[in-house]
C-alpha cells in the first residue's frame, strides 16, 4: 500500500486526485488531506478516505471541523496553521505528496515534501517559479522524485527519453513545444478585454480549474508561469521553448529531437490522466478518462501566440531571460492583481498593467536562498497591492 496525503485536497487537482485513488483501493490509502477553510467538502473527504490527519489552515474553520467529525465519529487528529501543512507534508506516514494548494502559499509545505525525500507531485506550479532551482537542489539531496502534473509538463516529460528525471539535461533535444488552448478570449479584440467578468474569464473551454488558474489562462499568464516552469523542470532555457496555442487542447504538449522528430502526448483534457501517471510511474494505471474519440475531435488546429493582446507572455519571457527574483516579482504581482480582478476591484486588462508596473519597479537580486525569494515576493505584493489602490485615484499603474 502507498500512502498519499494530499495538499489542498478540496480543490480541483485535489478532488481529482482522490477520484484516481477512490478507483484503486488496494494499491493507495490516504494519510493526510489539507484544505484552507472548506469545512464541509474536506469532512466528506474525511469520511470517505479516513486519513488519519486533517489540516484546515483557518483556526476557527478548524474548530467547526473538530465539532462536525466528532458527530461523525471520525477517530483523526485534526491540526489547523501553516505550520501543520509542512508538518504532514514531511511526516514518514506518507510516501507521496500532492502538492494542490494554489499559489506561493503552497512552496513551504511543497519544499518541506521534498527536503522529506518523498514522491512529490507537482501541480502547485507557482513555487516553481519563484524558485525551482531550490526544488531541484533539494531533490538532489534528499532523492525526492519530483513528477510534474501540469498537464503540458506531464506530457513533455512523458516525450523525454527513457530513464529521465525532472531537472536533467535532456539528451538529443532540439526545443519543447509548449501548448496552450488560448482561453476563453483567444479570438477576442483586445478593445473587448476591458470589461470582461470574472465569471466570463472563469469560464474555460475547455478545463474545468480552480478561480486563480482559470484566470490565468484567460490572460495566458498561465502559458507564461508554465514557460518558467519548463525552464526549471526540463533544464532548458526560454528560448529552447515555442509557445504553440492549440485551441483543441487534444495534445498536452511535444518534444523536438535532434533528428528532426516530433513527440506528442495526447488524451482527453482531463487531469485525471497526469494524476494516474505520476502516482503509478513508472507503471499505469486506469484514471477513468473516456477514451480519445479523433473521430470527432477531427482536426488540429495551430497558431501562434498573439504577445500584444496577451503581454503576459512577453512578461514571463522577459522574468525567464533576468533570472534571479524575476520570476517570484512577476509571480506575486500577478497573485495581487488577479485576487483583485477576482472581487471585482480592478477590470481585467489592468492585471497586465499591475504586473508591467511592478516588475519595472523591483531589480531582481540572486535567487541564492529562499529568503531572498520571499523578501521580494513580499515586496512585490506590497507594490502591486500599492499600485491597486492608487490606479482609482491617480492611474499610478499607468504613468511608469
Ligand atoms: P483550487 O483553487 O481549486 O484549490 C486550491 C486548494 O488549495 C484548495 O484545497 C484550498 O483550500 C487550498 N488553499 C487555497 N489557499 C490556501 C492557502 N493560503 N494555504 C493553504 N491551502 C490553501 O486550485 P486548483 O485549480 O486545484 O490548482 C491548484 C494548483 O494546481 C495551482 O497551483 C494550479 O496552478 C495548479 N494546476 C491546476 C490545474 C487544474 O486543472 N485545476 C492544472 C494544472 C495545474
Ligand atoms: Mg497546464
Amino acid at each position: 500500500m502507498i500512502s498519499v496525503t494530499v495538499l489542498g485536497s478540496t480543490g480541483s487537482i485535489g478532488v481529482n486526485t482522490l477520484d484516481v485513488i477512490a478507483r484503486h483501493p488496494d494499491k493507495y490509502r490516504v494519510d493526510a488531506l489539507t484544505a484552507y477553510s472548506q469545512v464541509d467538502r474536506l469532512l466528506e473527504q474525511c469520511i470517505q478516505f479516513r486519513p488519519r490527519v486533517a489540516v484546515l489552515v483557518s483556526d476557527t474553520a478548524a474548530g467547526r471541523f473538530r465539532e462536525r467529525a466528532k458527530e461523525a465519529g471520525l477517530d483523526i487528529a485534526v491540526l489547523h496553521g501553516e505550520q501543520a501543512l509542512a508538518e504532514v507534508a514531511a511526516d514518514t506516514n506518507s510516501q507521496v505528496v500532492m502538492a494542490a494548494i494554489v499559489g506561493a502559499a503552497g512552496l513551504v509545505p511543497t519544499l518541506a515534501a521534498v527536503t522529506a525525500g518523498k514522491r512529490v507531485l507537482l501541480a502547485n506550479k507557482e513555487p516553481l517559479v519563484m524558485c525551482g532551482h531550490i526544488f531541484l537542489d533539494e531533490a538532489a539531496k534528499s532523492g525526492a522524485e519530483l513528477l510534474p502534473i501540469d498537464s503540458e509538463h506531464n506530457a513533455i516529460f512523458q516525450c523525454m527519453p527513457d530513464g529521465y528525471a525532472a531537472g536533467q539535461k535532456p539528451r538529443g533535444i532540439r526545443r519543447i513545444l509548449l501548448t496552450g488552448s488560448g482561453g476563453p478570449f483567444r479570438a477576442r479584440a483586445r478593445e473587448e478585454l476591458a470589461d470582461v467578468t470574472p465569471e466570463q474569464a472563469c469560464a474555460h473551454p475547455n478545463w474545468s480549474m480552480g478561480q486563480k488558474i482559470s484566470v490565468d489562462s484567460a490572460t495566458l499568464m498561465n502559458k507564461g508561469l508554465e514557460l518558467i516552469e519548463a525552464c526549471w523542470l526540463f533544464n532548458v532555457g526560454a528560448d529552447d521553448v515555442d509557445i504553440v496555442i492549440h485551441p483543441q487542447s487534444v495534445i498536452h504538449s511535444m518534444v523536438e529531437y535532434n533528428d528532426g522528430s516530433v513527440l506528442a502526448q495526447m488524451g482527453n483534457p482531463d487531469m485525471r490522466t497526469p494524476i494516474a501517471h505520476a502516482l503509478a510511474w513508472p507503471e499505469r494505471i486506469d484514471s477513468g478518462v473516456n477514451q480519445l474519440d479523433l473521430f470527432t475531435v477531427a482536426r488540429l488546429d495551430f497558431e501562434r501566440p498573439d504577445l500584444d493582446r496577451f503581454p503576459s507572455l512577453r512578461f514571463a519571457y522577459r522574468a525567464a531571460r533576468e533570472g534571479g527574483t524575476k520570476p517570484a516579482i512577476m509571480n506575486a504581482a500577478n497573485e495581487v492583481a488577479v485576487a483583485a480582478f477576482l472581487e471585482d476591484r480592478i477590470p481585467f486588462t489592468a492585471i497586465f498593467d499591475v504586473i508591467e508596473y511592478v516588475m519595472t519597479g523591483i531589480d531582481a537580486i540572486p535567487a541564492d536562498s529562499l529568503g531572498a525569494v520571499l523578501l521580494h515576493d513580499g515586496l512585490a505584493r506590497k507594490m502591486a497591492s500599492r499600485c491597486i489602490d492608487d490606479r482609482f485615484n491617480n492611474a499610478v499603474c499607468k504613468e511608469q
